[in-house]
């Protein structure tokens, strides 16, 4: 079953004098359950992308459609996870959780008891009445995870959320959303321009080459095969 489907998807952005041509006919079928990476040098088109799955902006030309309907806006479908954070700053930890449950009208009890649980799966139980200026990149992160996770999308778009982290703070962030992953059953997009990052988390790696102004290419990704 094919979760998001994106077809003949262009994107220009008018800039003074001229155009440029952020994504140039994006095709892509991502099945319901997938960790997909997008991957690609910086300026190739890879949160233009996200972004435009997200809602947060529209295709010039083609369409995009999540779980069958047509993207039009951001929607409680599709969890955003960013590279800065983006908690509330002036919220505890346990708040930040907790706002998707009451936004979505969660009773307090039932509320009290999934922000509990986000948190312990997060690793951040001792954490939750801490502010975000008080904890770790890495914790941090982890916090802004839980949060989507409140939410229940199923699909969940991650823009290089590790990018700013440490390379033993990114492993395990990694190794915690593999986890998650494989026990909640996600659709993930996630766009990174680490080969490496892209190997270790992915099911399937699409690799973005084209960068407005130059030629798009075709690279091959090859898996080894036995000779007969
Ligand atoms: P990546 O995420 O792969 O680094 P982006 O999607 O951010 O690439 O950008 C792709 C191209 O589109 C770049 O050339 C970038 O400068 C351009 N671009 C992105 N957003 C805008 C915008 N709002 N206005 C003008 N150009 C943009
Ligand atoms: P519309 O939804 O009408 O197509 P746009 O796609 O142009 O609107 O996006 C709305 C706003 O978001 C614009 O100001 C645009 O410059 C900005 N924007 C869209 N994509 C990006 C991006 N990848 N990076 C930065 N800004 C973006």
């Amino acid at each position: 079953m094919s979760d998001i489907l994106i077809n003949h998807v262009y994107k220009r952005f008018a800039v003074p004098g001229n155009e440029v041509v952020a994504l140039k006919d994006i095709n892509l079928d991502i099945a319901a359950g997938e960790f997909v990476c997008l991957l690609g040098p910086s300026g190739c088109g890879k949160s233009t992308l996200l972004n435009a799955i997200a809602g947060f902006s529209h295709p010039s030309e083609g369409s995009i459609t999540v779980g069958g309907r047509p993207v039009v806006n951001p929607g409680p479908d599709r969890g955003m996870v960013f590279q800065e954070y983006a908690l509330f700053p002036w919220m505890t930890v346990a708040k930040n959780v907790r706002f998707g449950l009451e936004v979505k009208g969660m009773a307090k009890d039932a509320a009290d008891a999934r922000v509990r649980e986000l948190l312990d799966m997060l690793g951040l139980s001792e954490f939750g009445e801490r502010f975000p200026k008080d904890l770790s990149g890495g914790m941090r992160q982890r916090v802004a995870i839980a949060r989507v996770l409140a939410l229940d999308s199923p699909v969940l778009l991650m823009d290089e959320p590790f990018g700013a982290l440490d390379a033993l703070t990114r492993r395990s962030l990694q190794d915690e959303l593999l986890k998650i992953w494989a026990r909640l059953g996600k659709t993930i997009v996630f766009v990174t321009h680490s080969i490496e990052e892209a190997i270790y988390l992915a099911d399937r790696i699409v690799v973005l080459t084209y960068r407005p102004g130059t030629v798009k290419r075709d690279i091959r990704v090859e898996m080894p095969r036995p000779r007969d």
